[in-house]
């Protein structure tokens, strides 16, 4: 039997089978990965729609019924639109895009009133003319989504890139259909038949679908590599950057310090008796106060500074530009914001207090641990004389916490 095929038919068996594969695979991946399943299912289905459409296609053209014939062609035009439809879906679900459906159910409309009409052989070409028109706007629509996805959320370097078989797409499908719009003749002949340009085509589409594939795989690892990139530089429980991050962050700063001079200042920040507060009312509670502590502090930051939970309940902040005695007066303003908003619990309203330590750089030759240790003397400092309160490193801090208070 598979002898009997024309090598138009061979071609268009590939570009079908060829879409089978990644169907099953994306039904494995989506159960796999989880939180895409939803996404990973439509482009299943987009995948499964195109490889049926090669289905119909072939059927066509093994049918010696002319009307039969074309009723399989539209079959075949109506699953691969279908599948371009489950493939915007899930891109939409992918990016947490609001899913329409007025846009695919007009695409649709206009693909099933053409395939109607367009069962008549001699205007056959205004079918492929309207199809290929609704196949560029799809693309086209997919292609600014993912722009927009790739230079706003994932912000790539170069976010045409990602879009870029839907960009060729769209102009394959754009040709496809001037042609059958400027030589009807020539398009409803070739379409019937066994001809090198089918060949060609397919080659093209399983080209381009397999670019598809790509395209969305890229997608889903590249943002599963920045939710990772994410998670290990921030705090799960505040959201705040974590030590690692600090460290990293302070290491840059020292580093442009040491080029352009600019001053900057380190808090370390330390809860005031907190385990007392887990001991009363539970770790739970205790983090809710974490929580409060740490939004507080972020309200008072700028843009530039960077805030960090460095450890349990113990926060550093650091602030560029600004020299111990800009930074004095900064940190006394936090304390007092967060000794004046106790934590809400229940009919009661739970007081709390930090201790404050702070340092400015000491200029080229000191390292960011020597700046860190310099700051927790000082807070160590402030711990001592009392808590609630701010005291700041100079030059005999050194060792202060080996010194008589
Ligand atoms: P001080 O005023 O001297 O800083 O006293 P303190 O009780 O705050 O300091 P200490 O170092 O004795 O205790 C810190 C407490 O912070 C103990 C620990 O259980 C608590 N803690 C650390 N991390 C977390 C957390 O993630 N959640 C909760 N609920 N508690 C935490
Ligand atoms: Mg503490
Ligand atoms: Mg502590």
């Amino acid at each position: 039997m598979l002898s009997s095929l024309t090598p138009t038919e061979v071609a268009f068996v590939m570009a079908g089978l060829m879409q089978a594969v990644p169907a099953l695979l994306w039904l494995i991946g989506g159960w796999v990965l989880g939180d895409t399943r939803r996404a990973a299912t439509q482009w299943a289905a987009y995948a499964a729609a195109s490889a049926l459409s090669f289905v119909f296609l072939v059927a066509a053209m093994q049918t010696r019924d002319p009307l039969q014939a074309e009723l399989s062609r539209a079959a075949g035009n109506i699953s691969g639109v279908l599948g371009l439809m489950a493939l915007q879906r899930g891109i939409w679900l992918f990016t947490d895009k609001p899913v329409t459906h007025t846009g695919h159910l007009l695409a649709l409309s206009v693909v099933l009133l053409t395939s109607w009409f367009g069962l008549d052989p001699r205007i056959g070409y205004v079918r492929v003319g309207m199809n290929s028109f609704v196949l560029v706007i799809l693309t086209l629509g997919m292609a600014r989504d993912l722009y927009r996805y790739a230079r706003l959320s994932l912000q790539l370097r170069w976010p045409w890139m990602l879009p870029m078989p839907l960009w060729l797409s769209a102009a394959a499908f754009a040709g496809r259909g001037l042609r059958a719009l400027l030589s009807p003749g020539a398009v409803a002949a070739e379409m019937t038949t066994n001809s090198g340009l089918n060949i060609g085509s397919s080659f093209i589409y399983v080209v381009l679908s397999l670019s598809f594939h790509a395209m969305l795989m890229a997608l889903v690892i590249i943002r599963l590599v920045a939710d990772l990139q994410r998670l290990s530089r921030h705090d799960g429980l505040t959201g705040l950057l974590n030590r690692r991050a600090l460290e990293e962050a302070l290491a840059l700063q020292v580093r442009r310090s040491r080029r352009s001079g600019e001053v900057f200042c380190v808090l370390m920040v330390d809860a005031d008796h907190f385990k007392s507060i887990n001991d009363r009312f539970g770790h739970a509670v205790g983090d809710l106060a974490l929580k409060h502590l740490s939004t507080l502090l972020r309200s008072h930051m700028r843009e530039i500074d960077r805030l960090a939970r460095f450890g349990g309940e113990e926060f550093v902040v650091m602030l560029p530009g600004l020299a111990l005695v800009d930074a004095l007066p900064v940190a006394e303003r936090l304390r007092q914001a967060i000794a004046a908003a106790p934590l809400p619990h229940g009919e009661v309203s739970m007081p709390l207090s930090v201790s404050v330590g702070i340092a400015e750089w000491g200029g080229a030759h000191e390292e960011p641990s020597r700046l860190l240790v310099r700051a927790d003397s000082a807070l160590y400092r402030a711990k001592q004389r009392g808590r609630d309160r701010v005291a700041s490193a100079d030059s005999d801090d050194m060792d202060s916490e080996f010194l008589p208070v």
